[in-house]
């Protein structure tokens, strides 16, 4: 059985006044059944450990160099989000593939530094609105996935996260029938990659709110949520928990 995770993605949101978000859902959600993940900006991934207390929340980054450590000003590594207290990073999210240009092989490399410091990778994939019209989405998953996912990647060390560039921040959401087509492929494809691809947990990203996850969790092989905008506020975020 795959654990359920509701991960809330804060993107270049919050400061230290919003941390009071962090003890409103811990409040909502005391002793989860599922996994709670939050992904503060960096800033605030120390301070967040803090606010969490005995909390079972875990806390992740966003990006990550694919290095160490050395001249690269404005990265931040893997091993200095562990040390901040992160057990997760967001990487390959299609906001930082348009940003920041950064490739399947760019994801894969940041990935297997997370792995190396001990980080689960949370990697994003999914298509573009023209991608979806051409009837591309398939196999532009399919190809996003095998060069995003490292050797090593196992279903402990990482999570896939499929998000429709088209249905993020834009409250459009795919059909059912489609997330569960995308989500039915990436399982066949992780099957062809990995030993343990039936443990690794697939969630959806793209416009998920309280009112459609009940829906959205009850696909076949949807194993939980990457949520943005619904994530900034525990009122929003709590109910999303608690449809898993
Ligand atoms: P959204 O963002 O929930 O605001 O659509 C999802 C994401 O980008 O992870």
């Amino acid at each position: 059985m795959r654990r359920k995770l509701a991960a809330g993605n804060w993107k270049m949101n919050g400061t230290t006044a919003t941390l009071d978000q962090v003890k409103a859902l811990t409040d909502a959600h005391p002793d989860p059944a599922v996994d709670i993940l939050l992904c503060p900006p960096a800033t605030l991934i120390a301070q967040m450990a803090w606010a969490r207390g005995s909390h079972a929340l875990q806390i992740g980054g966003q990006d990550c160099h694919a290095q160490d450590s050395g001249a690269h000003t404005g990265d931040i590594s893997a091993a200095m989000l562990k040390d901040a207290g992160a057990s997760h990073v967001i990487l390959g999210h299609s906001e930082r593939r348009a940003d920041h240009a950064e490739s399947d092989a760019d994801v894969a490399a940041k990935a297997q530094a997370a792995h190396a410091a001990g980080l689960i990778a949370v990697i994003c994939l999914g298509e573009t609105l023209d991608q979806r019209d051409a009837g591309t989405a398939l196999e532009v998953v399919t190809v996003q996935l095998r060069g995003s996912l490292p050797d090593g990647a196992t279903a402990a060390n990482t999570v896939i996260a499929y998000e429709p560039v088209w249905a993020i921040g834009t409250g459009r959401v795919p059909t059912v029938a489609q997330i569960a087509e995308v989500h039915g492929r990436l399982r066949v494809t992780l099957h062809d990659m990995m030993r343990d691809a039936d443990g690794v947990r697939i969630l959806y990203g793209g416009s998920v709110k309280a009112e459609n996850a009940a829906e959205i969790f009850a696909v076949a092989d949807v194993d939980g949520a990457l949520v943005g905008g619904a994530s900034l506020q525990a009122v929003d975020f709590a109910p999303i928990v608690a449809a898993l």
